[in-house]
């Protein structure tokens, strides 16, 4: 039996909030040891495209964790896509999740790439000595015809060269064991690494569920009407909701679980807590 990965994300604080709050969220997770810390990246053309270079160098050099940093294609041409790739290398970071990014209402994409596996092919060609991981739905990504054409589109990124694969936030463990049987049906071989998001607050994760076209479970719909005025409560009931999903995964033999800190701390060291033995800690 293997001992499947853990990791976490964070994200580059906003742009008005003290530079220091990336460290105390990573003092607050750095002893959990994960396998890698990720660090997203802004896709809109007004975002800061050092930020995520910045913080996964930090992470490397000052937290001695491996990074791996995310990096979106919409809205990027070449040079900026090299730029950034060699921002990583010289941070020390040549792990990247490639992706496509999402569209913003009113903002002109370069047309460089159109598809994440655009990008995935890029990269490869531009610093063959990268690692370079994708992202997967195990409801089906939210603008994919059907879930079955959106694993024959995740088949072809795949052999663009990703060799790793994180999924979206779900919260029902039957939606990922379904989509893992298929992709490995559709010959995609690859490491799977389960997204979780800890449910903090009820609106928060109606508006999520509705942006990615999720899906909320009964039990989980239950628990968010029943404690949508009580914050306490509900957070306490998004930590044991997390840990259960994570526990039944692993027992599913899953290859990883990849935690959504959202950048909360305590919030992750609860989860982490509560599941440690589970990956031999
Ligand atoms: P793609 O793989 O390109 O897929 C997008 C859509 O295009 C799908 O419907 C797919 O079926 C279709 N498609 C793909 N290839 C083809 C093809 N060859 N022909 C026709 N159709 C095709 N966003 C950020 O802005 N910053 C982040 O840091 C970030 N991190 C993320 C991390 C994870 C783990 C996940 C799951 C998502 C993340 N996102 C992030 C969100 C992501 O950018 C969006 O979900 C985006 O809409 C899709 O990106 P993708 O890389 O999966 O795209």
């Amino acid at each position: 039996m293997h001992t499947p990965m853990f990791s976490l994300e964070v994200f580059p604080p906003k742009r008005d909030a003290p530079v220091g709050t990336i460290y105390d969220t990573l003092d607050g997770i750095e002893d959990l040891k994960p396998d890698f810390i990720s660090v997203t990246y802004g896709h809109g053309t007004h975002s800061d495209r050092t930020a995520t270079a910045r913080i996964a160098n930090t992470i490397v050099n000052e937290y001695r964790i491996p990074a791996v940093a995310h990096l979106t294609a919409l809205y990027s041409d070449k040079a900026k896509i090299d730029e950034a790739l060699d921002m990583f290398e010289n941070a020390g970071v040549n792990t990247v999740l490639a992706l496509r990014g999402d569209y913003i209402d009113g903002e002109q994409v370069v047309g460089a790439f159109e598809h994440a596996s655009d990008l995935v092919a890029y990269i490869r060609e531009r610093k063959p000595n990268f690692t370079v991981f994708g992202a997967c739905y195990p409801e089906g990504h939210y603008q994919a015809e059907s879930l079955d054409k959106d694993i024959e589109h995740l088949k072809i990124k795949v052999d663009a060269g990703v060799t790793h694969l994180i999924t979206q936030l779900f919260y029902d463990n039957d939606d990922f064991y379904r989509f893992r049987d298929k992709v490995r049906a559709a010959g995609i071989t690859v490491p799977i690494e389960a997204g979780i998001m800890p449910v903090r607050g009820a609106k928060s994760v109606r508006r999520m569920a509705e942006r990615n076209a999720s899906r909320i479970p009964e039990h989980l719909d239950e628990l968010l009407t029943r404690w949508e005025g009580n914050a306490e409560a509900l957070h306490n009931a998004g930590i044991l909701y997390a840990s259960e999903q994570i526990a039944d995964l692993v027992a599913h033999d899953v290859d990883g679980v990849h935690l959504y800190t959202m950048n909360h701390p305590a919030t992750t060291r609860r989860i982490w807590r509560n599941v440690k033995s589970l990956f031999g800690e």
